[in-house]
Order: structure tokens, then sequence, then C-alpha cells
């Protein structure tokens, strides 16, 4: 398993943490794929990273959450 290593938090709407996955930005690679496909994560689709775009996807609300750039600075860092 190579998830990511954070802990996702409660949907700040209905207050599951079970039903929230880590959102996946730009191109997926196949595992990434496969994650989406099992319901792991959640593909935003779209070929570029914005800060301002979701961090984390509940899939009870269909709607996510968090601003990226706060939440996974890592992918910023350069
Ligand atoms: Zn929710």
């Amino acid at each position: 398993m190579s998830k990511t290593n954070r802990t996702p938090p409660p949907c700040p709407k209905c207050g599951s943490a079970e039903q929230v996955v880590p959102v996946v930005h730009g191109m997926p690679t196949e595992e990434g794929k496969r994650s989406a496909a099992r319901g792991e994560v959640w593909l935003s689709g779209g070929c570029c990273i914005d800060p301002d775009a979701w961090a984390w996807y509940c899939r009870s609300c269909r709607e996510g959450f968090g601003r990226l750039a706060d939440e996974r600075p890592e992918l910023f860092r350069r």
C-alpha cells in the first residue's frame, strides 16, 4: 500500500471521516487510477495542479474541501 500517509480529516459537512479520500491532481498514474477504482482517492482530472483546488473529497456529500496549498504544501515545494 502506497497511499498517502496523511489521515483524511473529517468532512466539515457530514462529519464522516470514512467517506473522505485524498484528491489526486494532475494526470493520474496507473496506480492512481487503480486507487480511484477502489474508491481510495478522487481524481480531479485536468493536467495542472491548482493551489486553490480541493485537497480532500467527501464521497458522501460529493463535495471537496480544504485548500490544496494549505493541506499538501509538499506538492508546491520546489
Ligand atoms: Zn461529507
